[in-house]
């Protein structure tokens, strides 16, 4: 083991400005004297309790107690090991490390894992991206696509650094193992399919990302952690996931997504008075904010938001607008992130533009530069406004029936935030939307609420310890085919792409959890956004599904043949749903003298269509 000298540690503090450290992480404001404050990174809270003094180089945290100096935070917020620290801030503020006689620098076994993994994305995207500035076929493909296509001025190329990988791979593999990374960090980094057990040759490295515009993802540091690939005309036939749109690198040690936000390192510094973050659906999106002059501009890694995601953003700013497209996907997401966002304590406004049939933040930018954004301001709904249209767009006409249903809905939005006022200011609005009295609405909140602490307490009972149960009779009673493929699909995970693609959404039943479950990881599948059996949490929306997740997980199945048992989960689903229209008809033309509904033709003619999809084979979409 390489040992750094002491004197060269104690040149390094006196060198090194401890707010300057802090400040990647922490954003500070002045505190009296040379002191400073900010939110602590070490617990969430809401009023700034950590301190820093730069003269004296040590911070505390007078809400958790967490003290220490330059070293420690760099440790404790980069779980880095002492060494590891001290080599980070050398590199960092451009300061010498001496190691003692003997004892070597540091080699590449020595490093962290972690670290390694950090330096090797470095290399790739650095890679990619003097692959996309080459003056060759593969440069002026995806530069063209960049500057014409997609319309993106190449400044911005440079500032991000786009890359591009070719129908090959661009090579990767030969420059990683030139750079003599490790063994098992390239087989962890996330790039490479690795099939073979033996020494790692050139052969044995496929390169995940192929025909791909390489977008580099980085964390709220600025380091790059993973990439998200664009397909384009070159992605070649024999891509694994040749149809997806998007492939994101999957989780590994530096990446975990759901603790991610495109675009936070540099809008974090960004944000202030009057400048609130700009919650966008993609990266090309949060891009194209970017190039038009709107730095504040975030989005979520993969498809859903996440409360960690939130209470990342919280600690910079607590204002956020939301910009989703308009379509009804768009909407529906919007509408999901509402309650998680109240509930991480944060302020939510909606761009919308009055009138505008279809509002898409990149065409919108595109066409009308930052002068867009000043008009989706001037639209936007507060948070409760935009929740009450769309729980009950026209409440002149509405019925008793639907109103209740959509106080329901609102009341379970409201229920999340904390604020005592936050929540009678939502009654307020509630009520008047939905022409309520106010005394009313109050005391029917009051009733939800009961109800809702009750139905916890029930659950969790219900539930139960999850550790020493063994399946219940009660709990194999309810085998349904969803429940049986939701089983497969966790510990089978190959399956549930081929799966995803398979299998009709209409035949699932989402009348219980299994069926709502396995309808959504098959959409997170089929959208190359599964997150791993292990990371769920983003997925998992009530105490019922993590309680029947931690339940499938615990059950082993040892099966010969997943792909033949997936099979047969799929023929019952489809005869399932397809069956009972079959009875139907053939009764219906049994008996001449019945009211049909239909002509005999057209039910002779949908009777065939059925019995020809019974009869078809059903074979998984892709080899697992
Ligand atoms: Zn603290």
């Amino acid at each position: 083991m390489p040992v750094i000298k002491p004197t060269c540690v104690r040149d390094l503090k006196l060198r090194v400005n401890l707010a300057d450290v802090v400040a990647r992480t922490v954003t500070l404001r002045k505190a009296g004297g040379t002191r400073l404050k900010g939110l602590c990174p070490f617990h969430n809270e809401k009023t700034p309790s950590f301190n820093v003094d730069p003269d004296k180089g040590f911070y505390k945290c007078f809400g958790c107690g967490k003290a220490g100096d330059a070293i420690t935070f760099v440790r404790e917020t980069e779980q880095l090991t002492f060494s590891e620290a001290v080599e980070a801030l050398g590199k960092r503020f451009g300061v010498p490390i001496e190691y003692e006689a003997g004892s070597g620098g540091p080699s590449h076994e020595e490093r962290s894992l972690r670290q390694e993994i950090f330096d090797l994305h470095d290399a790739a995207a650095e890679h990619f991206y003097q692959a996309f500035k080459a003056r060759d076929a593969t440069g002026d493909f995806f530069r063209g696509l960049w500057t014409e296509k997609r319309k993106f001025p190449m400044e911005l190329a440079d500032e991000f650094k786009i890359g591009a990988a070719d129908e090959n791979g661009s090579g990767l593999g030969a420059v990683m193992l030139r750079r003599k990374f490790s063994e098992e960090a390239l087989r962890k980094c996330g790039l490479f399919f690795i099939y073979e057990d033996t020494a790692l040759t050139l052969h044995a490295l496929r390169p995940r990302f192929r025909g791909r515009l390489m977008i580099p993802i980085r964390d709220h540091q600025g380091r790059v952690v993973a990439f998200t690939a664009r397909q384009t005309e070159r992605t070649p036939e024999d891509d694994p996931a040749r149809e997806a749109k998007y492939v994101n690198s999957p989780e590994t040690p530096i990446f975990i997504k759901s603790n991610l936000l495109f675009n936070l390192d540099r809008a974090r510094t960004a944000v202030g008075e009057g400048k609130p973050f700009v919650l966008v659906e993609g990266q090309l999106d949060a891009l194209r904010c970017w190039s038009v002059g709107l730095k504040t501009a975030i989005a979520p890694q993969g498809t859903s938001i996440t409360e960690g995601q939130l209470v990342l953003l919280r600690r910079y700013h607590t204002q956020v607008e939301c910009f989703f497209d308009s379509d009804s996907a768009g909407q529906k997401a919007a509408l999901r992130f509402l309650p998680m966002a109240l509930k991480a304590g944060l302020e939510v406004r909606f761009l919308t533009l009055a009138g505008a049939e279809k509002l898409d933040p990149d065409l919108l930018f595109l066409e009308r530069g930052l002068a867009g954004y000043d008009e989706v301001r001037r639209d936007a709904q507060s948070a409760m406004t935009f929740a009450c249209r769309a729980a009950l767009p026209d409440p002149m006409t509405a019925s008793a029936e639907q109103k209740s249903r959509a106080a329901q809905t609102l009341f379970e939005i409201i229920a999340n935030s904390e604020s005592e006022v936050t929540r009678s200011q939502f009654l307020g609005e509630t009520s008047s939307h939905l022409r309520l009295p106010l005394a009313a609405a109050q005391k029917d909140f009051q009733t939800f609420l009961q109800r809702q602490g009750r139905q916890i307490a029930a659950r969790a009972e219900a539930a139960g310890p999850p550790l020493d149960s063994s399946p219940t009779p009660a709990a194999s009673a309810g085998q349904t085919p969803e429940r049986h493929l939701l089983l497969l699909v966790l510990h089978y995970e190959a399956l549930g792409r081929p799966l995803g693609t398979t299998l009709p959404h209409d035949w699932i039943d989402t009348g219980h959890t299994a069926g709502v479950l396995l309808n959504r990881f098959l959409g997170e599948f089929e959208q190359d956004a599964w997150p791993g059996a292990q990371h769920l949490d983003s997925l998992l929306e009530t105490a019922e599904e993590r309680a029947l997740v931690a339940h499938l997980m615990f059950e082993a199945p040892a099966l010969d043949d997943p792909v033949k048992v997936a099979q047969e989960g799929l023929r019952q689903l489809r005869a399932r749903s397809l069956e009972p229209r079959l009875r139907e008809i053939e009764l219906a033309l049994a008996n001449p003298h019945a009211d049909i509904e239909s002509d005999p033709i057209s039910l002779l003619k949908e009777l065939s269509e059925l019995q020809r999809q019974l009869r078809t084979p059903l074979v998984l979409a892709a080899a697992v």
